[in-house]
């Protein structure tokens, strides 16, 4: 399993290999599901931040015994943990639900979530927020064939309007500001 997720970083830190306020975004094809490794939600206990993460422990365990990667990653069992108050859970099942405004396992709502343009803005943590920032600050919007099927090419009207350009990053600055 080192392989696999060795081989994931890289390909996420190739995706990840863009300059911040840059003008061409060149977009590879990041799926929704990429973003599955951390999720940064509201703690149901202090409401401050708390994060759910692969248990790792768990996660190799059950790396040895079952082969099909992304039944491993998306099913690996999750903790909670707030730093905060220290309140902690865990998740182990065989199904989840992806939504937009909550984890997918714990259906906590998401610390990264704001009002923007009438819309809510949100993030699962902060490579997707910074991959979003990335994506509405360039002028110049490029996609491999990959990119086709990326989250990016999905995301709503008003995320890509030029118009809104400026409101929305004030909102992910704002966002930023909460890590
Ligand atoms: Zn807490």
């Amino acid at each position: 399993m080192d392989i696999v997720s060795n081989d994931y970083l890289l390909s996420l830190k190739t995706k990840m290999n863009f300059k911040e306020g840059s003008e061409r975004f060149l977009d590879t094809g990041t799926r929704i599901y990429e973003f599955y490794d951390e999720f940064l939600v509201v703690c149901p206990k202090c409401g401050k931040l708390a994060k759910v993460l692969i248990d790792e422990s768990e996660f190799e365990k059950l790396s040895k015994r079952k082969m099909d990667k992304f039944r491993n990653q998306f099913f690996a069992p999750r903790r909670l943990v707030c730093l905060n108050c220290l309140h902690r859970d865990f998740w182990k099942g065989s199904q989840i639900a992806i939504d937009a405004s909550v984890d997918w396992y714990f259906r906590l709502p998401l610390w990264l979530e704001i009002s923007c343009c009438g819309e809510t803005l949100w993030a699962y943590n902060r490579n997707h927020l910074e991959m979003l920032e990335s994506y509405v600050s360039a002028k110049l919007r490029e996609r491999t064939v990959k990119g086709r099927s990326s989250f990016l090419s999905k995301l709503p009207k008003w995320i890509k309007s030029a118009k809104n350009r400026d409101e929305i990053l004030k909102a992910i600055g704002k966002l930023k500001g909460k890590l």
